[in-house]
């Protein structure tokens, strides 16, 4: 076991080999456990079946599939010499991006897969997008499946080139991305520097995976905790629950709710059924504010010191990033907007600039419109009072998604609060 960990999440276009690369880590780090492994090896046995071990996690995701279960590779976790790995929920799945932003599957880094016989492909687009702006720092890029184009080098050089221009027009630093030509399904340069591709002597994926830098600790903000539900309980009272996301709430604590802008001194506070003293950055928890009904606060609200309250903005400024929009985006546009637990229709009141995707510099001052692959900064007016941070400041309340048509238009980041 490991003292360090690692949310990771595994990205890249449907059919190109995440799952299978899942089951590769998780048999090769061992993380199958013992006695599954024995029970397996019995019945190949028996059968006279050789590769079972990776055979049966194989198996067992696809069980998992065709049971129509949603968990399929994400939570599962294997541990490397360096880090503790848990895979988190995976883009595809369907509130993957509001998981994302609402913290509940918050990657450090990502393993993006590219098959190498189909190269970048729309899903692979816009995961790319999201990892890029909702701030994963390293991505390692499996060119996968290089066993079906006979571990051809310059199958895999094309590959790595279109890729790179991708992660440049996302304006993702190139320094941070690593290349691995790889089979999941054989095991190429998974464990073990592979004799079928002579022509590459660099990291294998588990050395990578040990090289990622360490997450960063949480940051000294101060406490902000998104309201999730709020419940009555008798012999309690109002009992607001969330997700720390940074800072600490002790019992005796005043503290604000915003933008509903009420507060008072918390009197308890329970996690897993139990009162505990103090919470901290991760902890799900309930909490009673002496003084606070059950209708003067709301999903959305979020809660931080009285003396540092959260923002709540007229106006921001922020950058996004339009993944899928069917025609163009100009000011005017109203859709709703998703940031932590809240769920507020917002207006783009302009669009202040347009970055040059390959080199991150402005392109153009104040735009007409902007359309899908486009990168811009616009001000923002929420219309209804909307919590947010910069990023700068709190990157936990810092980001949101774009959401119109049943489906996630674009991400962003704060830059600036206007209150
Ligand atoms: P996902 O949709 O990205 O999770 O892709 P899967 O892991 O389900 O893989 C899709 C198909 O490609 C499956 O039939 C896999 O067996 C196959 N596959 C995945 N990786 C490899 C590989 O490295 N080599 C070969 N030949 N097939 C692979």
């Amino acid at each position: 076991m490991s003292e360090r960990h690692q949310n990771l999440a595994v990205i890249g276009h449907v059919d190109h080999g995440k799952s299978t690369l899942v089951g590769r880590l998780l048999y090769e780090t061992g993380s199958v456990p013992e006695h599954v492994i024995e029970q397996h090896r019995e019945e190949a046995e028996e059968k006279g079946k050789g590769g079972f071990e990776f055979a049966y996690v194989m198996d067992n995701l696809a069980e998992e599939r065709e049971r129509g279960v949603t968990i399929d590779i994400a939570h599962q976790e294997f541990t490397t010499d360096e880090y503790d790995f848990t895979i988190v929920d995976c883009p595809g799945h369907r509130d993957f991006v509001k998981n994302m932003i609402t913290g509940a599957s918050q990657a450090d880094n990502a393993v993006l897969v590219v098959a190498a016989d189909d190269g970048v492909a729309p899903q692979t687009q816009e995961h790319v997008f999201l990892a890029r702006t909702l701030g994963i720092d390293e991505l390692i890029i499996g060119v996968n499946k290089m066993d079906v184009v006979d571990y051809k080098e310059s199958t895999y050089d094309d590959v790595v080139d279109e890729v790179t221009q991708l992660l440049k027009q996302v304006q993702f630093n190139t320094d941070d991305a690593s290349f691995i030509p790889i089979s999941a399904f054989e095991g190429d340069n998974i464990a073990d520097a592979s004799d079928n591709t002579p022509w590459y002597s660099e990291e294998t994926l588990l050395e990578a995976l040990n090289d990622l830098p360490e997450p960063q600790p949480p940051t000294d903000a101060p406490l902000r905790l998104p309201i999730q539900d709020v419940y009555t309980i008798s012999g309690i009272g109002t009992v607001p629950v969330g997700r720390i996301e940074t800072g600490v709430m002790n019992i005796g604590d005043d503290v604000s709710f915003q933008p509903s802008d009420v507060g008072g001194e918390v009197k308890t506070i329970e996690m897993h059924h139990e009162e505990v003293p103090k919470a901290e950055p991760g902890d799900n928890v309930g909490f009673n504010v002496r003084g606070i009904g059950k209708d003067d606060i709301r999903r959305g609200d979020v809660c931080g010191p009285a003396d540092e309250p959260p923002s709540v903005a007229e106006t921001f400024q922020a950058q996004v990033v339009v993944m899928q929009h069917p025609s163009v985006i100009t000011a005017g546009y109203t859709p709703v907007f998703h940031a932590h637990t809240s769920q507020v229709a917002c207006t783009i009141e302009s669009i202040d600039k347009k970055m040059d995707p390959s080199s991150g510099e402005v392109a153009e001052e104040n735009p007409d419109f902007i359309q899908s692959g486009d990168a811009a900064v616009v001000t923002i007016r929420p219309q209804k009072p909307l919590s947010i941070e910069p990023s700068s400041e709190i990157p936990e309340l810092g980001s949101f998604a774009i959401r119109d048509m049943g489906q996630t238009i674009a991400a962003g980041k704060v830059l600036d609060v206007n209150e």
